[in-house]
């Protein structure tokens, strides 16, 4: 067996722990003669499960008693729907323009009523968070939305807007868990969980109690937030074994340190790449240096024939999925938490090896 670096922007990494004690329990989870693939969700072993899962990350992010922590499925894609068909009372909403991702969102959204754009970084590709103005936000909007981390474009807000009364919605799909937040200053977060949380087919929501509740008849049952509340996540089947590697992976995150060591980690590792590609001759970074994630990290040579030479040979060198998305172009590295600071090392010295070869 020979493991990868995997800069994968999602499904991603996850951590080598996480999977070895998956491996062990694959065949009978705690002595109950049976995978939690095979669980009936409403037994006792899968209860504790969820239940651990939601107070692990209660405490990983310091999570108010006021805001319910949900595990859902459809992707964060559903949460483009769900976000306007729950909080849009008065049909009228607040959104950052960054990307792909608060593109769908924006277009989701307009179906259900006004969608004012306040700032955008279309005019430059992308390549940074745009200044807001709180004179252009639009005053009684049903809730504030941005994208805090932009995967496809490598951007990332530095600072949480500060939206006053109006709740700030926010797409946290690949850098949640990444750095500590305060979830407070949020009406609603979710998330993917491929990216920095465990398996696809889990979405996590947290979400604040006054926001949900009181929406059209003709909102679907599964779109709506109270109804996952009042069924504790359960209303259907939930996505069992996600939730179960998700449940490892806040655990992982505990032993190692919590969140604020998280940063620390992702901050070195990022650091590393970012000082190479600055000093480099021949990569280059296309983020303005102020908007730069430090979980997807693209970075261009500027010759096509070059970048596809570079991911052909990254990848027979074990450095795998550093195609850049086709948008951006290049080659993307996403460093999740889950990401060895040895993966980034490797990468760094494959860049330089290649550098020289190929002046
Ligand atoms: C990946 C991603 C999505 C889409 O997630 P799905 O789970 O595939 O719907 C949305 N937003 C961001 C920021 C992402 O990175």
């Amino acid at each position: 067996m020979k493991r990868v670096f995997n800069f994968s922007a999602g499904p991603a990494v996850l951590p080598e722990d996480v999977l070895k004690q998956a491996a062990l329990e694959m065949l009978d989870y705690q002595g109950s003669g049976m995978s939690v693939m095979e669980m009936s969700h409403r037994g006792k072993e899968f209860t504790a499960i969820i239940e651990q899962a939601e107070s692990d990350v209660r405490s990983l992010l310091n999570v108010p008693v006021n805001y319910k922590v949900l595990f859902l499925q459809g992707g964060a894609s559903l949460q483009f729907s769900a976000v306007p068909l729950n909080l849009m009372k008065n049909k009228k909403a607040d959104y950052v323009h960054t990307g792909e991702w608060s593109k769908k969102a924006i277009a989701e959204a307009k179906k259900f009523g006004q969608v004012n754009i306040v700032a955008s970084s279309e005019d430059r590709n992308f390549s940074y968070i745009p200044k807001l103005d709180p004179n252009t936000f639009t005053k009684g909007a049903d809730y504030f939305y941005i994208v805090t981390n932009n995967t496809i474009y490598g951007t990332a807000f530095k600072e949480i807007p500060d939206t006053g009364d109006v709740p700030l919605v926010a797409d946290m799909s690949s850098n949640i868990f990444s750095e500590p937040i305060d979830v407070s200053k949020f009406g609603l977060i979710f998330a993917g969980a491929q990216k920095n949380i465990g398996p696809a087919g889990l979405t996590l929501v947290i979400v604040r109690e006054d926001l949900v509740g009181n929406v059209d008849e003709m909102v679907p049952t599964l779109l709506r937030y109270d109804t996952h509340i009042k069924a504790g996540s359960m209303f259907n089947t939930p996505p069992t074994y996600a939730i179960y590697i998700a449940g490892l992976v806040f655990k992982w995150m505990a032993k190692n340190g919590g969140i604020s060591e998280m940063k620390k980690n992702n901050q070195e590792k990022a650091g590393l790449l970012y000082d190479f590609i600055d000093r480099s001759e021949l990569f280059s970074s296309p983020v303005e240096k102020l908007s730069r994630s430090i979980m997807n990290i693209p970075f261009v040579t500027g010759d096509e024939t070059l970048d596809s030479k570079f991911i052909k040979e990254a990848s027979s060198a074990g450095l795998k999925t550093l195609k850049g998305h086709r948008s951006v172009g290049g080659m993307r590295a996403s460093i999740y938490n889950a990401m060895p600071k040895a993966g980034v090392i490797a990468l760094v010295e494959f860049m330089k090896e290649f550098e020289k070869n190929n002046k």
